[in-house]
C-alpha cells in the first residue's frame, strides 16, 4: 500500500455533498431522469465535466442538491463518504453540510441533519465513533495498516471518530443562519461540533452572518469560516478580526492579511486541488502551504470536495510531498499535528496521538 494511503490522517474540510461518489450522483440523476423531473442527457454533461471554475463549481452544486436532497439519498450519501474516507486510514473526520429545507419532501433542517445521523449508524464496514463522551476512547491504534494487521488477525476492523459542522450558505438571511445555530446547539449531544460559514463567495456580506456567528462562539460551538476564496480585502480583515478557530482557504490573502493571519496563528484548511481546479491560485508551485508550511504556521490538509475535484485525502498528501519536495516523515509530521486542531476534545486527541505513534512504530 502507498504511504499516503497507509498513514493515519485526519481530514477536516469536507462538503458532505461535494464528497458525494460520482457512481451515485450519476445513480440519483438517472433515477430523477426515469421519472421525468430533470433532463438526464444535460445533467450527464455537467457531472462528468472535469475543470470546472469557481462559479461553474457552484452552479454544479446547485445540480446536486437538486438530485440529493431527500432523507434517504442523504443518508447514503453519509454512509458512503464516511465509508470512503475511512477505507484510506482517514482516522477522524469532520464533515460540514449546509441544513437543508425540502417543504415538497416533507424535509426540514433538523430531519436533514437526522438524515445525516441516520447515515453514520448505518456505515457497517467500519466502526464509527460520533457520539461526545460515549464510544469513546475507542481504540484505534489497531485498525490502521490495516492490509497487514487484516491478515494476520482476521477480525480487525477500522474505526473512525466523525465530528458534523452545520454550515450557514451565503445566500442565507441572518435568521436562517440563526436557526442553524440553534439546531446545532440541539445535536450537540449527537457529534455536531461547530459551525462553518461557506456558499457560493460571491454572494453576500459578513454583517448577515455576524450574529448567528458570535452566538455560536458565545454558545461554545467552534466556528470555521472559509476566508479569502475571492478577493475582499475588507471581509478579509472582519472574518481574521472575528478570531475563528480555523479558516479555510485563504487564497487571495494581501500581505497585511499575512501578517494578521500568522500574528493570531489561526489554522488554515488548505485545499489544494480544490484551489487550483477552481483557479482560484495560479499554478501548484505558488500555492501560499509552502509559505505557511516554511513559517510553521499551523495548517491541515484537506479534499474540500472529494467527489466534485476527484480526489482524496491521500491523493492531497501525495501531491503536497511531490510538489514541494517533502519526504514522508514531514507529511507523517503534518498529518500528526493536525490533531492539535480538531473540534474535539483532549480525550478523543490522546487516543489520536496515541494511534499516531503505534502507526509511526510499524512504518519505521
Ligand atoms: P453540502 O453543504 O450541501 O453538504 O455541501 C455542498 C455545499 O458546500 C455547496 O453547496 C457550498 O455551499 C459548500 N461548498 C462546497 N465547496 C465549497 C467551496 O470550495 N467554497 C465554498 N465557499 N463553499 C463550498
Amino acid at each position: 500500500m502507498e504511504w499516503c494511503v497507509s498513514m493515519p490522517k485526519i481530514e477536516l474540510h469536507a462538503h458532505l455533498n461535494g464528497s458525494i461518489r460520482d457512481s451515485t450522483l450519476l445513480d440519483l440523476a438517472r433515477a430523477l431522469g426515469d421519472k421525468g423531473l430533470i433532463d438526464f442527457s444535460q445533467v450527464e454533461h455537467v457531472i462528468l465535466k472535469n475543470d470546472r471554475s469557481l462559479s461553474e463549481v457552484f452552479k454544479l452544486f446547485d445540480l446536486i442538491h437538486i438530485v440529493t436532497t431527500d432523507h434517504s439519498s442523504i443518508t447514503r450519501i453519509t454512509k458512503e463518504v464516511v465509508e470512503d474516507f475511512a477505507s484510506e486510514n482517514v482516522v477522524y473526520l469532520e464533515l460540514r453540510t449546509t441544513p437543508k429545507k425540502n417543504d415538497s419532501l416533507g424535509m426540514s433542517k433538523r430531519s436533514y441533519v437526522e438524515a445525516v445521523l441516520e447515515g453514520l449508524r448505518a456505515v457497517s464496514s467500519v466502526d464509527v465513533a460520533f457520539i461526545p463522551n460515549s464510544e469513546e476512547p475507542v481504540n484505534l491504534s489497531s485498525t490502521l495498516l490495516s492490509d497487514a494487521s487484516d491478515k494476520c488477525n482476521g477480525n480487525t476492523r477500522k474505526k473512525i471518530f466523525v465530528r458534523l459542522l452545520l454550515s450557514i450558505d451565503r445566500r442565507e438571511t441572518t435568521e436562517a443562519a440563526m436557526e442553524t445555530v440553534m439546531l446545532a446547539l440541539e445535536m450537540r449531544r449527537f457529534g455536531v461540533a461547530g459551525i462553518d460559514l461557506s456558499g457560493n463567495p460571491a454572494v453576500g456580506e459578513w454583517i448577515t452572518y455576524l450574529p448567528a456567528l458570535m452566538f455560536a462562539r458565545q454558545q461554545g460551538l467552534y466556528v470555521t469560516l472559509h476566508c479569502g476564496e475571492v478577493s475582499n480585502s475588507k471581509e478579509i480583515h472582519n472574518m481574521l478580526d472575528f478570531l475563528p478557530q480555523r479558516i479555510g482557504h485563504a487564497c487571495f490573502f494581501e500581505e497585511e492579511h499575512w501578517r494578521k493571519l500568522k500574528s493570531s496563528n489561526i489554522p488554515v484548511e488548505i485545499c489544494l486541488t480544490s484551489n487550483i481546479r477552481t483557479l482560484s491560485v495560479p499554478t501548484i508551485d505558488a500555492h501560499h502551504f509552502v509559505d505557511l508550511y516554511n513559517a510553521k504556521h499551523p495548517l491541515v490538509l484537506c479534499t474540500d470536495d472529494s467527489g466534485v475535484f476527484s480526489t482524496s485525502l491521500s491523493n492531497e498528501y501525495k501531491i503536497a510531498a511531490s510538489t514541494f519536495g517533502l519526504g514522508q516523515k514531514e507529511m507523517f509530521e503534518l498529518s500528526k499535528n493536525s490533531i492539535e486542531f480538531i473540534f474535539a476534545d483532549d480525550v478523543v486527541k490522546e487516543v489520536l496521538r496515541k494511534t499516531f505513534d503505534s502507526a509511526a512504530k510499524s512504518l519505521t
